[in-house]
């Protein structure tokens, strides 16, 4: 059975100027925007695939199960990231997804550098306020 994907930003989407706020040079993701992600997940059984330039760290895995626990949700279904050297990130995701069978997908982002093929894929949040209920409802849309 092929999977149904979200490929995750965190800078502007789970991380927040709000969220970033609660601690000093760290990241902190914002709890609201980990229940509307967590519900949309589970509703449609979706695997994360990451994005955020945290990929890129050697123990990136380790630090999103930390930073999901500590927002409430332990074990959420990180199935992988996105490959590095690729140019913009929709090249990372057009690469990915050439070597992965899958259902629908989604891109979560607060910035738009995405394939014109990827943009009705594409859900943008504002950096500002990061994952709502607004998104969602789209995100929603897109795998139904
Ligand atoms: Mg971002």
């Amino acid at each position: 059975m092929y999977k149904n994907i979200i490929f995750l930003d965190l800078y502007g989407v789970l991380i927040t100027p709000k969220s970033q706020m609660r601690t000093v040079g760290f990241s902190t993701f914002d709890k609201e925007a980990v229940i509307l992600l967590r519900e949309i997940v589970e509703k449609f059984s979706i695997q994360l695939v990451l994005t955020s330039t945290i990929r890129l760290t050697v123990d990136w895995k380790e630090r999103m199960y930390e930073l999901f626990e500590e927002a409430g949700w332990k074990n959420p279904p990180i199935a992988d990231r996105t490959p590095h050297g690729y140019g913009i990130r929709g090249d990372e995701i057009a690469e990915w997804l050439k070597e992965n069978e899958v259902n629908k997908y989604v891109i979560l982002d607060d910035h738009n550098d995405m394939h014109t093929e990827q943009q009705d894929r594409l859900v943008l949040c504002n950096s500002r306020y990061g994952l709502t209920r607004v998104e969602v409802k789209e995100v929603e849309k897109k795998f139904l």
